[in-house]
């Protein structure tokens, strides 16, 4: 399914008033060139221009745009800060987004029982900055960390390099406000959540990865994470992307878990290293970089099993990051990465399949011969330690070819971790772009179950429809997902 096969519809008069009503005229935006700014998130290959933008300030407010757009049986999404990477905040075929990014206080920190209550879109790394004075932080780390928010961390389940050892968002969410697609609100969990597990259904469970398909999260309480008292950070090279992932391998099959594991390739090396100048080895086939964390107490002796681990697989060099500043430089170099690649081609496009870390070289290797046989360089930089790979296909957007090329490079790399016994994303989301893939890994019943139970939450199908689980129409499509076709250009 691409957002083309969507038919447009705008919202009618009516609908426009009850949402100046709900947040006052100055908080709904309708002019097209506002409305051009948010016409897709991450995902820049497809576009969609929203019906209306609305900006709200409290649970109160969404829940009364909501009920809006529920008596106009009006879909709607919503927005966080729009770095998803699946498509998922895009408005397909003119939907009414409700952009949270303002409500944006950290409500509360109990540090007693480590328990913070925030608005859904408070950036993730603030909330960390908010409480790290007190020695906690809040671990769910996506590389986006800088700019997500957690109400969008909430809806995609998200990961992030340090996830290997603490978990992703759905093991540090205790409790969720949340505006149902009718409008009424709920509360799922809660904070007591932190003392044991809650009676009833695990419904908390439920929403974290729903995609924004089972309502909006206005409040959401999550646990606080002592910060380790002591960290070892290091950096191996190797001459060989396979010489690298058998270095992951041999680390975990040894019984370590460390606080990340994360593999640098020599095209994302050299772009790193042409914009911060780090002194990453221009030479090398891949780096990891590796955290270690706990008590201060033995973590120099594991630090130096990891080295060893390293060494027996050829690596050609292993280093601790000798103080603070220069940790902080390589996991730069790690979480901007995407960024750095921005320097060396004009777009790219990034997936992120799940393999068992065993297939990583076969995979790897398939990606590589994808894009070799499309005329694209690929580029890798992902949680290797839990074989979530985020392959980059580069490639120029202005040229239409090479957007097909992409297309086609990605949908192999797809069949490829298909292939593996993979699954389709790790912490991205389905969103619109690999929806006609799920028929690969889910049968009809299973998705037909995924369906009901979207059908308790939201029976009009209302809230961001046409994401994460393909609706019926959608199973006609089999197999790959048509090339996106460019938006014609809008006219002054
Ligand atoms: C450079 C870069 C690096 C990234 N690295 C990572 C990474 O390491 N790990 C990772 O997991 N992801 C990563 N991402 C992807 C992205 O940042 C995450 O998916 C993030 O959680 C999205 O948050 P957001 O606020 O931008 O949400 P948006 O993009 O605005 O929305 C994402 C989805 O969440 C829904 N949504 C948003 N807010 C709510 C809410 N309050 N209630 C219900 N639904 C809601 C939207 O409808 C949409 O479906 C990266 C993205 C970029 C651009």
């Amino acid at each position: 399914m691409s957002v083309t096969d969507v038919p447009r519809r705008e919202p009618a008069a009516g609908l426009l008033d009850a949402l100046r009503a709900a947040v006052g005229p100055q908080n709904v935006v309708t002019s097209h060139d506002e409305l051009f700014v948010y016409e897709c998130d991450g995902l820049t290959l497809d576009k969609s221009t929203p019906g209306a933008v609305v900006y709200v300030h409290s649970t109160l407010e969404v829940a009364a745009v909501v009920k809006a757009c529920a008596a106009a049986g009006f879909p709607f999404v919503a927005r966080g800060a729009g770095t998803g990477l699946s498509g998922g905040a895009i408005a397909l075929g003119g939907m009414v987004v409700i952009e949270l990014a303002r409500m944006n206080r950290v409500i509360e920190i109990d540090y007693e029982n480590r328990v913070a209550c925030v608005e859904p879109g408070v950036i993730n790394l603030n909330l960390t900055k908010a409480c790290s004075a007190r020695g906690l932080h809040y671990a769910p780390d996506p590389s986006s960390q800088g700019s997500c928010t957690v109400g969008g961390n909430v809806a995609e389940n998200s990961g992030g390099p340090h996830t290997l050892k603490y978990g992703v968002t759905v093991n540090h969410v205790l409790g969720l406000e949340v505006v149902l697609p009718t409008g009424d609100i709920v509360t799922l969990g809660g904070p007591l959540g932190g003392l044991g597990p809650l009676p009833g259904y695990d419904l908390v469970g439920l929403f974290v990865g729903s995609e924004g398909t089972f309502g909006i999260a206005t409040k959401a309480w999550v646990k606080l994470t002592p910060t380790p008292e002591a960290v070892r950070t290091l950096l191996a090279v190797f001459p060989s992307i396979e010489a690298a992932s058998h270095g992951v391998s041999t680390i975990v099959s040894h019984g370590i878990v460390p606080a990340a594991l994360e593999l640098i390739d020599k095209t994302i090396i050299r772009a790193v290293e042409e914009w911060l100048h780090l002194g990453f080895p221009l030479d090398a086939g891949a780096v990891l970089l590796i955290e270690l964390d706990g008590l201060r107490d033995g973590l120099d002796l594991l630090a130096g099993r990891v080295m060893e681990c390293c060494r027996t697989c050829g690596c050609l060099d292993v280093r601790a990051a000798k103080d603070d500043k220069e940790r902080l430089l390589l996991w730069k170099a790690r979480k901007q990465a995407f960024g750095a690649v921005g320097r060396i081609s004009p777009s790219y496009y990034v997936q992120d399949g799940v393999i068992p870390r065993s297939k990583l070289p076969e995979v790897l290797g398939k990606i590589e011969a994808s894009g070799r046989k499309h005329g694209l360089t690929t580029a890798n930089v992902f949680h290797a330690g839990d074989g979530n790979l985020h392959p980059l296909i580069l490639f120029d957007e202005r040229v239409p070819e090479q957007i097909a090329h992409a297309l086609a490079c990605n949908d192999e790399v797809l069949s490829a971790v298909v292939e593996a016994g993979g699954m389709l994303s790790g912490e991205h989301g389905i969103g619109i772009e690999k929806l006609a893939f799920m028929p690969r890994v889910f049968g009809e019943a299973d998705m037909e179950a995924m369906r009901k139970v979207r059908a308790v939450f939201d029976p009009q199908a209302l809230s961001n429809p046409g994401k994460a689980v393909p609706m019926r129409a959608c199973m006609e499509v089999k197999g790959h997902r048509p090339p996106a076709v460019r938006p014609p250009m809008r006219k002054a």
